[in-house]
């Protein structure tokens, strides 16, 4: 019966992938990448030579087929995002949710755990960690301000990932909804410029106007 693993590579650091996820990556006969160019760094750096074949956000319907085809011949396949774990705000649910719908749950879909940003940020934020609510990115604009309300009125810690363009427009809107509450922007993790950053909104903002370099890189906000 041909497997299909769902494996967590890194999310910056190159160390951070496991021995387990190394040696399926070169056991498998193919790996579906969101982008073949990103998932080559990491194959080079661990000399893993399997074939490689792009599934992301836009992949048609035809890809699935052939994925499924792949599986019908008895193929055991992997799948990997750019970085983290795959389906946590990356493609790849979807994907898991027809194999299982199609094969009727005959093909062993297999997790193989390792780095997410959200629970990498969670973990060393210093915020209550023991209930928490994550919201993937927030919508641009429908629906943002009900976001707001819901983390203003939120009884347990809320986590949500966050672009550089938006970084600054997301704290005006926490200094509007929520001033009061602790906030905590994990900021490159795992990265040379790893940082945490914690205070009120208005104090993480006015530490970001005076720091535009801080502005760039990649962001995890979370609101106890
Ligand atoms: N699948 C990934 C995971 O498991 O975390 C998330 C992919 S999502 C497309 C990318 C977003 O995750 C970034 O915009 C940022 O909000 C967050 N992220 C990913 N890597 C990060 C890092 N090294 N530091 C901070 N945030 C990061």
């Amino acid at each position: 019966m041909s497997k299909f693993y769902v494996i967590a590579t890194p999310i910056g650091n190159l160390g951070d992938i496991t021995f387990r996820a190394i040696s399926i990556l070169k056991s498998v006969d193919l790996i579906l990448c969101e982008d073949t160019r990103e998932t080559k760094k990491i194959l080079d750096k661990y000399e893993i030579s399997a074939l490689t074949m792009s599934y992301h956000a836009h992949s048609k319907l035809a890809k699935v087929d052939k994925i499924f085809a792949f599986l019908k011949e008895g193929k055991d396949l992997a799948l990997v995002s750019d970085a983290g774990t795959p389906g946590i705000s990356d493609p790849g649910a979807m994907l898991v949710s027809k194999i299982k719908e199609h094969f009727n749950n005959q093909i062993k879909v297999i997790p193989i755990p390792g780095a997410t940003a959200l629970i990498t940020a969670l973990s060393a934020s210093g915020l209550p960690t023991h209930e928490f609510t994550f919201l993937g990115f927030l919508p641009h604009k429908k629906g943002r301000e009900t976001l707001f309300k819901e983390i203003r009125d939120a009884k347990r810690t809320m986590v949500f990932y966050e672009s550089p363009h938006r970084i600054l427009k997301t704290l005006e809107s926490l200094i509007k909804f929520c001033p009061d509450k602790k906030v905590c922007i994990a900021r490159e993790l795992t990265k040379i410029y790893e940082e945490f950053k914690t205070g009120t909104p208005l104090e993480i903002l006015e530490y970001f106007n005076k720091n535009p370099d801080k502005q760039r890189g990649e962001f995890v906000i979370i609101v106890a």
